[in-house]
């Protein structure tokens, strides 16, 4: 590999830390990752940014130095160039459904529904119902505070008419008096 630091740190920040085929990311793994060639050096890729992704050890492992050669062969999905949601579909139970031939032949070949993977997906989406509920919940928060405020407001207001109201039926008493 001739990938020095500078690209390799670019190559990393520019996927945000993560695997651009699997999602996984740094802290997940608890190491950096892999920088790999989407066209393999060995099938004539190069070393240029275009070429390189940031990649999991196991997506590397699977994708290994595929490339079609033939006109038949299958294209792997290229995540620099078309985002995931062109080729799967996210499924609530975790999996993906591909939804392309480039997607179905990726999913194979990455083996993107293994069950770690699946597991993972499963937790963020938790993670993200966590977030929504909660968001939900201080929003309700705010809202009976405010509500509360405008409770106490009223009942200051009612507070101040009944004293209104007395004096005035003590006036009206006093008239008939007379
Ligand atoms: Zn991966």
């Amino acid at each position: 590999m001739t990938i020095n630091d500078d690209i390799r740190k670019q190559v990393r920040q520019r996927a945000n830390f993560a695997c651009e085929f699997c999602g996984v990311t740094e802290t997940d793994a608890g190491s950096e990752l892999t920088v790999d060639h989407y066209q393999p050096r060995a099938k004539g890729g190069d070393d240029s940014l275009e070429n390189l992704l940031y990649c999991c050890p196991r997506c590397n492992q699977y994708k290994l130095d595929y490339w079609p050669t033939q006109p038949d062969d299958p294209l792997l999905w290229n995540p620099r160039r078309e985002s995931a949601s062109q080729h799967f579909l996210e499924l609530d139970d975790g999996t993906l459904h591909p939804l392309t031939t480039v997607g179905a032949f990726t999913l194979k070949r990455l083996r993107l529904n293994r069950p770690p993977l699946v597991a993972y997906r499963l937790r963020k989406r938790q993670q993200a119902e966590e977030i929504r509920l909660l968001t939900r919940y201080r929003e309700i928060v705010l809202l009976l505070e405010r509500l509360n405020t405008q409770l106490s407001d009223l009942m200051e207001e009612q507070h101040q008419l009944l004293g209104e109201e007395w004096e005035l039926l003590r006036l009206l008493l006093r008239h008939k008096e007379y």
